[in-house]
């Protein structure tokens, strides 16, 4: 598995990642007032995507919640979520800097068709802030390939949501099936997205990846 580093841009190894990120995220130090940042990793164990987001660590949960729900899950409207640890739900006022590097956290989104995230706390930077960029996206996987269940060769770009018979649709497929046509489209499919929720609750995507 290999991502792009979105600050420099050079393609590394996962398990590279995030000792390149010490070295790559201290090139942004600028002269002047330093704001101590925390590198977080989300990742869903069910699915394997994962992401990497650079974080003012006067941030609390309940921002990371909404970095979360705008990259990946925003789907119909506001579904509840959570953070735990040790099945311990957590304040959404806590800060970042309250926890250790290496803590590990749970998250849900959605109590009914839930999303779970593995949340980890992995290192605390220390640099002058880009005004611009108050919390950063630093890389995420690449998007996973599904293959047409019609034809079993197409790339998929369709897919049936969970709970009506999942299946993936390639474009030539879809656009032969009842449900390429105008009428049906819209309620019975969704796109093939990078993120946990694909598939689930009309969640067609997110702006950050598109
Ligand atoms: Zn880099
Ligand atoms: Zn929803
Ligand atoms: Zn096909």
């Amino acid at each position: 598995m290999v991502l792009e580093c979105l600050i420099c841009h050079r393609v590394f190894f996962a398990n590279k990642f995030v000792r390149h990120l010490g070295s790559c995220i201290p090139k942004q130090v600028g002269a002047g007032k330093t704001v101590q940042y925390v590198l977080i990793r989300a990742r869903s164990e069910d699915f394997g995507h994962f992401a990497y987001f650079l974080i003012p660590d006067s941030k609390t949960l309940d921002d990371l919640d909404e970095i979360l729900r705008n990259f990946w899950l925003n789907c119909c409207y506001e579904h509840m979520s959570a953070f735990f640890i040790r099945k311990e739900e957590l304040s959404m006022d806590l800060e970042l800097r309250g926890f250790e590097p290496k803590s590990k956290l749970d998250y849900m989104y959605d109590f009914s068709y839930t999303t779970y995230l593995t949340i980890e706390v992995l290192k605390l930077f220390e640099f002058e802030p880009n005004p611009d960029n108050l919390s950063w996206i630093l890389g995420h996987n690449e998007p996973f390939e599904y293959i047409c269940d019609t034809c079993n060769k197409g790339k998929a770009v369709q897919l049936i949501p969970e709970g009506r018979g999942r299946g993936f649709f390639c474009q030539t497929c879809f656009a032969e099936s009842v449900y390429g046509d105008d009428e049906y489209e819209e309620h019975y499919c969704l796109p093939v997205v990078n993120s946990p929720r694909m598939g689930i609750c009309e969640y067609t995507g997110s702006k950050n990846l598109d």
